[in-house]
Protein backbone atom coordinates (compact mmCIF):
# COMPACT_ATOMS: atom_id res chain seq x y z
CA UNK A 1 0.00 0.00 0.00
CA UNK A 2 1.81 3.09 -1.18
CA UNK A 3 -0.52 5.30 1.03
CA UNK A 4 1.21 3.74 4.34
CA UNK A 5 4.76 4.85 4.92
CA UNK A 6 7.01 1.89 5.88
CA UNK A 7 8.01 3.15 8.93
CA UNK A 8 4.38 3.32 10.19
CA UNK A 9 3.89 -0.82 10.07
CA UNK A 10 7.78 -0.49 11.86
CA UNK A 11 6.61 1.45 14.63
CA UNK A 12 3.15 -0.87 14.19
CA UNK A 13 5.10 -3.69 15.55
CA UNK A 14 6.94 -2.14 17.99
CA UNK A 15 3.10 -1.16 19.50
CA UNK A 16 1.63 -4.67 18.74
CA UNK A 17 4.94 -6.04 21.07
CA UNK A 18 4.25 -3.52 23.96
CA UNK A 19 0.49 -3.69 24.36
CA UNK A 20 0.85 -7.77 24.27
CA UNK A 21 2.99 -7.54 27.34
CA UNK A 22 0.29 -5.16 28.45
CA UNK A 23 -2.54 -7.31 27.50
CA UNK A 24 -0.83 -10.26 29.02
CA UNK A 25 -0.81 -8.39 32.11
CA UNK A 26 -4.32 -7.62 32.64
CA UNK A 27 -5.67 -11.19 31.46
CA UNK A 28 -3.69 -13.56 33.56
CA UNK A 29 -7.44 -15.50 34.56
CA UNK A 30 -8.17 -15.97 30.87
CA UNK A 31 -4.57 -16.97 29.87
CA UNK A 32 -4.13 -20.07 32.64
CA UNK A 33 -7.98 -20.86 31.43
CA UNK A 34 -7.18 -21.34 27.91
CA UNK A 35 -4.05 -23.17 29.05
CA UNK A 36 -6.13 -25.43 31.09
CA UNK A 37 -8.35 -25.55 28.59
CA UNK A 38 -5.82 -27.11 26.10
CA UNK A 39 -6.00 -30.22 27.70
CA UNK A 40 -9.61 -30.73 26.46
CA UNK A 41 -9.84 -28.68 23.05
CA UNK A 42 -7.09 -27.87 20.35
CA UNK A 43 -5.95 -24.40 21.25
CA UNK A 44 -8.32 -24.28 24.39
CA UNK A 45 -11.78 -23.30 22.34
CA UNK A 46 -14.63 -24.89 21.40
CA UNK A 47 -13.96 -23.64 17.88
CA UNK A 48 -10.50 -23.45 16.43
CA UNK A 49 -10.90 -20.32 14.61
CA UNK A 50 -11.85 -18.59 17.80
CA UNK A 51 -8.19 -18.68 18.83
CA UNK A 52 -6.68 -18.07 15.09
CA UNK A 53 -8.97 -14.92 14.52
CA UNK A 54 -7.95 -12.67 16.61
CA UNK A 55 -4.11 -12.63 16.00
CA UNK A 56 -3.61 -12.27 20.16
CA UNK A 57 -4.86 -14.54 22.54
CA UNK A 58 -8.57 -14.71 23.53
CA UNK A 59 -10.04 -13.74 26.45
CA UNK A 60 -12.09 -15.98 28.23
CA UNK A 61 -15.85 -14.37 28.40
CA UNK A 62 -18.49 -14.52 31.09
CA UNK A 63 -21.22 -12.17 30.52
CA UNK A 64 -22.27 -9.51 28.35
CA UNK A 65 -25.19 -6.52 28.47
CA UNK A 66 -26.18 -4.03 25.26
CA UNK A 67 -22.60 -2.91 24.01
CA UNK A 68 -20.52 -4.75 26.66
CA UNK A 69 -18.89 -7.70 27.55
CA UNK A 70 -16.92 -8.56 30.62
CA UNK A 71 -13.81 -11.13 30.57
CA UNK A 72 -12.66 -14.02 33.26
CA UNK A 73 -10.49 -11.12 34.70
CA UNK A 74 -12.88 -8.50 35.02
CA UNK A 75 -12.13 -6.04 32.19
CA UNK A 76 -15.06 -4.84 30.39
CA UNK A 77 -14.70 -4.17 26.37
CA UNK A 78 -17.22 -1.97 24.47
CA UNK A 79 -17.91 -4.10 21.38
CA UNK A 80 -17.33 -2.97 17.65
CA UNK A 81 -16.76 -6.41 16.70
CA UNK A 82 -20.17 -7.66 16.75
CA UNK A 83 -19.06 -11.27 16.75
CA UNK A 84 -18.18 -10.72 13.10
CA UNK A 85 -22.18 -9.38 12.90
CA UNK A 86 -23.45 -12.50 14.80
CA UNK A 87 -24.49 -10.55 17.43
CA UNK A 88 -25.73 -6.87 16.21
CA UNK A 89 -28.37 -6.78 18.77
CA UNK A 90 -25.98 -6.43 21.97
CA UNK A 91 -25.70 -8.88 24.15
CA UNK A 92 -28.97 -10.47 26.84
CA UNK A 93 -31.48 -7.82 24.48
CA UNK A 94 -34.87 -7.39 26.60
CA UNK A 95 -36.76 -8.69 23.48
CA UNK A 96 -34.84 -11.60 22.49
CA UNK A 97 -34.19 -13.17 26.13
CA UNK A 98 -38.13 -12.79 26.68
CA UNK A 99 -39.03 -14.41 23.13
CA UNK A 100 -36.32 -17.29 24.38
CA UNK A 101 -37.64 -17.88 28.08
CA UNK A 102 -41.24 -18.01 26.82
CA UNK A 103 -40.53 -20.33 23.47
CA UNK A 104 -38.43 -22.80 25.88
CA UNK A 105 -40.94 -22.93 28.35
CA UNK A 106 -43.66 -23.91 25.08
CA UNK A 107 -41.00 -26.30 23.51
CA UNK A 108 -37.68 -25.79 21.36
CA UNK A 109 -38.78 -27.68 18.24
CA UNK A 110 -41.50 -29.88 16.94
CA UNK A 111 -40.51 -30.50 13.59
CA UNK A 112 -43.47 -28.94 12.79
CA UNK A 113 -44.35 -25.70 11.44
CA UNK A 114 -45.09 -23.29 14.12
CA UNK A 115 -47.70 -20.28 14.04
CA UNK A 116 -44.07 -18.15 14.64
CA UNK A 117 -43.23 -18.55 10.89
CA UNK A 118 -45.31 -16.57 8.85
CA UNK A 119 -44.87 -13.55 10.84
CA UNK A 120 -41.41 -13.74 10.46
CA UNK A 121 -42.00 -14.50 6.52
CA UNK A 122 -43.99 -11.22 6.91
CA UNK A 123 -40.87 -9.13 8.35
CA UNK A 124 -38.60 -10.26 5.78
CA UNK A 125 -40.97 -10.25 3.27
CA UNK A 126 -41.43 -6.53 4.23
CA UNK A 127 -37.90 -5.57 4.56
CA UNK A 128 -36.12 -7.32 1.60
CA UNK A 129 -39.28 -7.71 -0.92
CA UNK A 130 -39.59 -11.35 -1.52
CA UNK A 131 -42.56 -13.06 -1.27
CA UNK A 132 -41.27 -17.10 -0.15
CA UNK A 133 -38.95 -17.98 2.82
CA UNK A 134 -36.99 -20.79 4.26
CA UNK A 135 -34.84 -21.57 7.55
CA UNK A 136 -31.50 -23.16 8.04
CA UNK A 137 -29.15 -22.63 10.92
CA UNK A 138 -26.60 -20.55 9.64
CA UNK A 139 -25.90 -18.31 6.11
CA UNK A 140 -23.58 -21.12 5.33
CA UNK A 141 -26.82 -23.06 5.27
CA UNK A 142 -28.94 -20.97 3.56
CA UNK A 143 -26.10 -20.46 0.82
CA UNK A 144 -25.52 -24.43 0.66
CA UNK A 145 -29.25 -24.38 0.05
CA UNK A 146 -30.00 -21.76 -2.43
CA UNK A 147 -27.01 -23.20 -4.62
CA UNK A 148 -28.52 -26.61 -4.66
CA UNK A 149 -31.88 -24.85 -5.33
CA UNK A 150 -30.17 -22.78 -8.59
CA UNK A 151 -28.66 -26.14 -9.85
CA UNK A 152 -32.64 -27.87 -10.29
CA UNK A 153 -33.49 -25.48 -11.48
CA UNK A 154 -31.16 -24.33 -14.47
CA UNK A 155 -29.75 -28.40 -14.84
CA UNK A 156 -26.37 -26.66 -14.69
CA UNK A 157 -23.69 -26.63 -11.98
CA UNK A 158 -21.30 -23.99 -12.20
CA UNK A 159 -21.52 -21.18 -9.86
CA UNK A 160 -20.02 -17.61 -10.28
CA UNK A 161 -18.59 -15.70 -7.30
CA UNK A 162 -16.56 -12.55 -7.09
CA UNK A 163 -13.02 -11.78 -6.14
CA UNK A 164 -12.78 -10.92 -2.11
CA UNK A 165 -16.34 -12.65 -1.34
CA UNK A 166 -17.00 -14.73 1.43
CA UNK A 167 -20.28 -16.83 1.75
CA UNK A 168 -19.42 -19.24 4.22
CA UNK A 169 -17.86 -22.58 4.93
CA UNK A 170 -19.23 -24.68 1.07
CA UNK A 171 -16.25 -25.71 -0.59
CA UNK A 172 -17.39 -24.79 -4.08
CA UNK A 173 -17.69 -21.04 -2.47
CA UNK A 174 -13.74 -21.27 -0.70
CA UNK A 175 -12.01 -21.23 -3.81
CA UNK A 176 -10.25 -18.35 -5.78
CA UNK A 177 -8.73 -17.70 -8.97
CA UNK A 178 -4.73 -16.96 -9.01
CA UNK A 179 -2.95 -14.91 -11.49
CA UNK A 180 -2.13 -17.72 -13.54
CA UNK A 181 -5.72 -18.53 -14.28
CA UNK A 182 -6.10 -21.73 -11.85
CA UNK A 183 -7.97 -21.62 -8.96
CA UNK A 184 -6.21 -21.95 -5.37
CA UNK A 185 -8.23 -23.23 -2.21
CA UNK A 186 -8.76 -20.12 0.32
CA UNK A 187 -8.57 -22.88 3.26
CA UNK A 188 -7.30 -26.08 3.29
CA UNK A 189 -9.50 -29.72 3.63
CA UNK A 190 -11.43 -28.72 0.51
CA UNK A 191 -12.72 -31.51 -2.41
CA UNK A 192 -10.31 -30.43 -5.16
CA UNK A 193 -13.28 -31.47 -7.35
CA UNK A 194 -15.48 -28.82 -6.02
CA UNK A 195 -12.86 -26.58 -7.73
CA UNK A 196 -14.20 -27.58 -11.43
CA UNK A 197 -17.59 -26.42 -10.89
CA UNK A 198 -16.71 -22.70 -9.65
CA UNK A 199 -15.42 -19.70 -11.18
CA UNK A 200 -14.39 -16.34 -10.10
CA UNK A 201 -14.14 -12.85 -11.75
CA UNK A 202 -13.70 -9.26 -10.61
CA UNK A 203 -16.70 -7.41 -8.79
CA UNK A 204 -17.47 -4.55 -10.25
CA UNK A 205 -16.59 -5.42 -13.84
CA UNK A 206 -20.14 -5.85 -15.71
CA UNK A 207 -17.91 -6.83 -19.13
CA UNK A 208 -16.20 -10.05 -17.43
CA UNK A 209 -19.72 -11.01 -16.03
CA UNK A 210 -21.19 -10.48 -19.72
CA UNK A 211 -18.56 -12.50 -20.94
CA UNK A 212 -18.69 -15.27 -18.30
CA UNK A 213 -22.10 -16.03 -18.34
CA UNK A 214 -22.10 -16.31 -22.56
CA UNK A 215 -19.98 -19.22 -22.23
CA UNK A 216 -23.99 -21.20 -20.93
CA UNK A 217 -22.95 -23.08 -18.15
CA UNK A 218 -23.84 -20.44 -15.09
CA UNK A 219 -26.54 -22.21 -13.04
CA UNK A 220 -25.93 -18.98 -10.11
CA UNK A 221 -24.21 -15.66 -10.05
CA UNK A 222 -23.72 -15.51 -6.09
CA UNK A 223 -22.71 -11.93 -4.89
CA UNK A 224 -22.54 -10.32 -1.39
CA UNK A 225 -24.62 -6.76 -1.71
CA UNK A 226 -21.36 -5.12 -0.75
CA UNK A 227 -17.60 -6.83 -0.24
CA UNK A 228 -17.62 -6.71 3.44
CA UNK A 229 -14.78 -9.36 3.70
CA UNK A 230 -12.00 -7.66 2.78
CA UNK A 231 -12.40 -4.32 3.83
CA UNK A 232 -15.70 -2.70 2.18
CA UNK A 233 -16.04 -2.61 -1.50
CA UNK A 234 -19.81 -0.98 -2.61
CA UNK A 235 -21.39 -2.17 -5.90
CA UNK A 236 -21.37 0.31 -9.10
CA UNK A 237 -24.67 1.43 -10.73
CA UNK A 238 -23.65 -0.05 -14.00
CA UNK A 239 -22.34 -3.08 -12.57
CA UNK A 240 -26.21 -3.60 -10.55
CA UNK A 241 -27.56 -2.87 -13.56
CA UNK A 242 -25.56 -5.70 -15.72
CA UNK A 243 -26.89 -8.14 -12.82
CA UNK A 244 -30.19 -7.14 -12.75
CA UNK A 245 -30.71 -7.90 -15.93
CA UNK A 246 -28.58 -10.06 -17.64
CA UNK A 247 -28.10 -13.09 -14.79
CA UNK A 248 -31.40 -13.99 -15.70
CA UNK A 249 -31.54 -13.04 -19.15
CA UNK A 250 -28.54 -16.12 -19.40
CA UNK A 251 -30.55 -18.78 -17.66
CA UNK A 252 -28.72 -18.01 -14.56
CA UNK A 253 -30.12 -18.04 -11.01
CA UNK A 254 -29.19 -14.54 -9.34
CA UNK A 255 -28.51 -15.30 -5.46
CA UNK A 256 -27.71 -12.03 -3.23
CA UNK A 257 -26.06 -12.47 0.19
CA UNK A 258 -27.28 -10.14 2.68
CA UNK A 259 -25.38 -11.72 6.04
CA UNK A 260 -23.72 -8.58 7.02
CA UNK A 261 -25.37 -5.92 4.85
CA UNK A 262 -28.64 -6.49 6.62
CA UNK A 263 -27.19 -4.72 9.86
CA UNK A 264 -25.51 -2.06 8.35
CA UNK A 265 -28.47 -0.80 6.37
CA UNK A 266 -32.24 -1.27 6.83
CA UNK A 267 -33.60 -3.16 3.75
CA UNK A 268 -29.96 -4.81 2.94
CA UNK A 269 -28.12 -3.52 -0.21
CA UNK A 270 -30.64 -4.96 -1.96
CA UNK A 271 -32.88 -1.96 -1.32
CA UNK A 272 -29.77 0.14 -0.85
CA UNK A 273 -28.28 -0.34 -4.27
CA UNK A 274 -31.38 -1.23 -6.06
CA UNK A 275 -30.34 -5.05 -6.53
CA UNK A 276 -33.18 -7.45 -7.57
CA UNK A 277 -31.94 -10.98 -7.00
CA UNK A 278 -33.97 -14.30 -7.40
CA UNK A 279 -32.86 -15.12 -3.90
CA UNK A 280 -31.92 -13.77 -1.53
CA UNK A 281 -29.82 -15.06 1.87
CA UNK A 282 -28.96 -13.56 5.01
CA UNK A 283 -28.55 -15.19 8.85
CA UNK A 284 -26.10 -14.60 11.67
CA UNK A 285 -27.64 -12.08 13.92
CA UNK A 286 -31.21 -11.88 13.44
CA UNK A 287 -32.06 -14.06 16.50
CA UNK A 288 -29.73 -12.32 18.74
CA UNK A 289 -27.07 -15.42 18.50
CA UNK A 290 -29.75 -17.87 18.79
CA UNK A 291 -28.56 -19.44 14.93
CA UNK A 292 -30.45 -19.12 12.13
CA UNK A 293 -29.88 -18.77 8.63
CA UNK A 294 -32.87 -17.05 6.21
CA UNK A 295 -33.46 -17.57 2.28
CA UNK A 296 -36.08 -15.73 0.30
CA UNK A 297 -36.84 -16.55 -3.08
CA UNK A 298 -38.99 -15.54 -6.33
CA UNK A 299 -42.73 -17.14 -6.69
CA UNK A 300 -40.79 -18.69 -9.68
CA UNK A 301 -37.79 -20.68 -7.72
CA UNK A 302 -40.26 -21.22 -4.65
CA UNK A 303 -42.11 -23.29 -6.70
CA UNK A 304 -38.70 -24.98 -8.32
CA UNK A 305 -38.28 -25.94 -4.92
CA UNK A 306 -41.76 -27.11 -4.27
CA UNK A 307 -41.85 -29.12 -6.95
CA UNK A 308 -38.90 -31.24 -6.58
CA UNK A 309 -39.88 -31.77 -2.91
CA UNK A 310 -37.76 -34.74 -1.13
CA UNK A 311 -40.69 -36.89 -0.99
CA UNK A 312 -41.20 -41.13 -0.32
CA UNK A 313 -41.25 -42.63 -3.49
CA UNK A 314 -43.99 -44.93 -2.00
CA UNK A 315 -46.32 -42.54 -0.60
CA UNK A 316 -46.88 -39.51 -3.70
CA UNK A 317 -46.03 -39.03 -6.28
CA UNK A 318 -43.86 -35.61 -7.63
CA UNK A 319 -41.88 -35.40 -11.10
CA UNK A 320 -38.20 -36.18 -9.69
CA UNK A 321 -37.37 -39.58 -8.25
CA UNK A 322 -34.69 -37.34 -6.27
CA UNK A 323 -36.00 -34.87 -4.05
CA UNK A 324 -33.81 -31.35 -3.98
CA UNK A 325 -31.10 -31.80 -1.07
CA UNK A 326 -32.39 -28.79 1.32
CA UNK A 327 -33.04 -29.19 4.76
CA UNK A 328 -31.85 -30.12 8.38
CA UNK A 329 -33.55 -31.59 11.64
CA UNK A 330 -33.30 -28.71 13.25
CA UNK A 331 -33.98 -26.02 10.58
CA UNK A 332 -36.96 -24.08 10.74
CA UNK A 333 -36.96 -24.63 15.02
CA UNK A 334 -39.29 -22.95 17.03
CA UNK A 335 -36.46 -21.14 19.23
CA UNK A 336 -34.77 -19.68 16.45
CA UNK A 337 -38.46 -18.24 14.90
CA UNK A 338 -39.18 -17.25 18.23
CA UNK A 339 -36.30 -15.07 18.91
CA UNK A 340 -36.10 -13.93 14.90
CA UNK A 341 -39.69 -12.38 15.45
CA UNK A 342 -38.38 -10.86 18.62
CA UNK A 343 -35.42 -9.32 16.27
CA UNK A 344 -36.60 -7.93 13.30
CA UNK A 345 -39.92 -6.48 14.90
CA UNK A 346 -38.33 -5.12 18.11
CA UNK A 347 -34.71 -4.64 17.45
CA UNK A 348 -34.19 -4.18 13.78
CA UNK A 349 -36.78 -1.60 13.13
CA UNK A 350 -36.44 0.39 10.28
CA UNK A 351 -35.88 3.55 12.98
CA UNK A 352 -33.17 1.93 15.10
CA UNK A 353 -31.41 1.22 11.40
CA UNK A 354 -31.77 5.16 10.96
CA UNK A 355 -30.12 5.83 14.32
CA UNK A 356 -27.78 3.09 13.49
CA UNK A 357 -26.82 4.79 9.90
CA UNK A 358 -26.69 8.66 12.24
CA UNK A 359 -24.18 6.63 14.49
CA UNK A 360 -21.87 5.29 11.67
CA UNK A 361 -22.34 9.39 10.06
CA UNK A 362 -21.02 10.40 13.43
CA UNK A 363 -18.39 7.78 14.04
CA UNK A 364 -16.77 7.92 10.22
CA UNK A 365 -16.79 11.98 10.14
CA UNK A 366 -14.94 11.51 13.80
CA UNK A 367 -12.76 8.96 12.61
CA UNK A 368 -11.70 11.39 9.46
CA UNK A 369 -10.91 14.26 11.66
CA UNK A 370 -8.58 12.37 14.05
CA UNK A 371 -6.58 10.82 10.64
CA UNK A 372 -6.75 14.52 9.12
CA UNK A 373 -5.34 15.66 12.05
CA UNK A 374 -2.17 13.70 12.31
CA UNK A 375 -2.03 14.10 8.72
CA UNK A 376 -2.72 10.59 6.82
CA UNK A 377 -3.77 10.56 3.29
CA UNK A 378 -6.70 7.73 4.12
CA UNK A 379 -10.44 8.57 3.80
CA UNK A 380 -12.62 6.40 6.26
CA UNK A 381 -15.10 4.35 4.26
CA UNK A 382 -18.85 3.73 5.69
CA UNK A 383 -22.23 1.78 4.64
CA UNK A 384 -24.82 2.96 7.20
CA UNK A 385 -23.79 1.60 10.45
CA UNK A 386 -20.72 -0.31 9.03
CA UNK A 387 -17.30 1.73 9.08
CA UNK A 388 -14.04 0.96 6.68
CA UNK A 389 -10.77 1.82 8.25
CA UNK A 390 -9.39 2.72 4.91
CA UNK A 391 -5.74 3.29 4.50
CA UNK A 392 -6.27 4.54 0.70
CA UNK A 393 -7.67 7.88 -0.28
CA UNK A 394 -9.21 6.14 -2.98
CA UNK A 395 -12.60 3.83 -2.93
CA UNK A 396 -11.33 0.35 -3.86
CA UNK A 397 -13.14 -1.33 -7.17
CA UNK A 398 -12.51 -4.70 -6.68
CA UNK A 399 -11.63 -7.45 -3.85
CA UNK A 400 -8.07 -7.39 -5.20
CA UNK A 401 -7.39 -3.71 -4.76
CA UNK A 402 -9.27 -3.74 -1.15
CA UNK A 403 -6.93 -6.55 0.14
CA UNK A 404 -3.92 -4.78 -1.26
CA UNK A 405 -4.79 -1.70 0.69
CA UNK A 406 -5.37 -3.56 3.97
CA UNK A 407 -1.95 -3.51 6.40
CA UNK A 408 -2.57 -6.07 9.04
CA UNK A 409 0.12 -4.70 11.28
CA UNK A 410 -2.00 -1.63 11.52
CA UNK A 411 -4.85 -3.10 12.35
CA UNK A 412 -3.61 -5.63 14.83
CA UNK A 413 -1.50 -2.68 16.66
CA UNK A 414 -5.51 -0.71 16.79
CA UNK A 415 -6.75 -3.93 18.28
CA UNK A 416 -4.31 -5.10 20.91
CA UNK A 417 -4.53 -0.60 21.77
CA UNK A 418 -7.81 -0.22 21.54
CA UNK A 419 -8.49 -3.65 23.86
CA UNK A 420 -5.94 -2.88 26.75
CA UNK A 421 -8.25 0.42 26.68
CA UNK A 422 -11.73 -1.16 27.17
CA UNK A 423 -12.93 -1.14 23.39
CA UNK A 424 -13.21 -4.53 21.63
CA UNK A 425 -12.48 -3.15 17.95
CA UNK A 426 -13.13 -5.26 14.92
CA UNK A 427 -11.09 -7.91 13.08
CA UNK A 428 -8.69 -6.86 11.00
CA UNK A 429 -10.99 -7.15 7.58
CA UNK A 430 -13.72 -5.58 8.72
CA UNK A 431 -15.22 -2.57 10.52
CA UNK A 432 -16.34 -1.09 13.25
CA UNK A 433 -19.44 -1.40 12.87
CA UNK A 434 -22.11 0.25 15.16
CA UNK A 435 -24.18 -2.02 16.74
CA UNK A 436 -27.92 -1.63 17.57
CA UNK A 437 -27.02 -1.42 21.24
CA UNK A 438 -24.52 1.45 20.79
CA UNK A 439 -25.39 4.96 21.84
CA UNK A 440 -23.60 8.40 21.14
CA UNK A 441 -20.93 8.07 24.64
CA UNK A 442 -19.67 4.90 22.74
CA UNK A 443 -18.91 6.53 19.55
CA UNK A 444 -17.78 8.96 20.72
CA UNK A 445 -15.37 6.79 23.10
CA UNK A 446 -13.92 4.92 19.65
CA UNK A 447 -13.20 8.21 17.93
CA UNK A 448 -11.08 9.62 20.96
CA UNK A 449 -9.49 6.04 21.69
CA UNK A 450 -8.81 5.99 17.80
CA UNK A 451 -7.15 9.63 17.99
CA UNK A 452 -4.83 8.34 20.83
CA UNK A 453 -3.69 5.55 18.29
CA UNK A 454 -3.07 7.58 15.65
CA UNK A 455 -1.09 9.81 17.89
CA UNK A 456 0.99 7.22 19.49
CA UNK A 457 1.58 5.57 15.63
CA UNK A 458 2.57 8.54 14.07
CA UNK A 459 4.71 9.82 16.81
CA UNK A 460 8.14 10.73 15.50
CA UNK A 461 6.95 9.28 11.54
CA UNK A 462 7.21 12.05 9.47
N1 LIG B 1 -22.09 -14.78 4.01
C1 LIG B 1 -21.37 -13.73 4.36
C2 LIG B 1 -21.37 -12.50 3.50
C3 LIG B 1 -20.60 -13.74 5.53
O1 LIG B 1 -19.86 -12.68 5.86
C4 LIG B 1 -20.62 -14.91 6.34
C5 LIG B 1 -19.81 -14.99 7.62
N2 LIG B 1 -18.81 -14.09 7.79
C6 LIG B 1 -21.39 -16.00 5.93
C7 LIG B 1 -22.12 -15.89 4.77
C8 LIG B 1 -21.45 -17.27 6.73
O2 LIG B 1 -22.06 -17.06 7.96
P1 LIG B 1 -22.03 -18.25 9.02
O3 LIG B 1 -20.59 -18.46 9.37
O4 LIG B 1 -22.82 -17.72 10.17
O5 LIG B 1 -22.64 -19.42 8.37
Amino acid sequence: NPHVDPALVERAREIIGRELEFFSERTPRSAEWLADAEQSMPGGVPMAWMRSLYRHAPVVAVRGRGAEFEDLDGNTYLDFNACDLAMPAGFAPEPIVRAIQNQALLGNHFLLPVPDSVEVCRLLRERFGLPQWQFTLSASGANADALRIARVATGRSTILIFDGKYHGHLDQTLWSRNEQGGMDADLSGLDPASAQGTDMIPYNDPQALRDRLARGDVAAVIMESALTNCGLVKPTPEFVEALNTEVRAAGAVFIVDETHVQFAVHGGGTSFFNIEPDILTGGKGIAGGVPIGVYGMTDRIAAVLWDHRDHDPGLEEVNDAHGLAVGGTLYGNALSLAAARAGLSEIFTPEAGQRVDELGKKLQHGLQEQVDRVGLPWKIDRLGGRIQWRLTPEEPSNGAESFASLVLAIADARKVFMINRGVWDSIATAGPSVSYAMDESGVERYIALAGEFLSELTRGVS
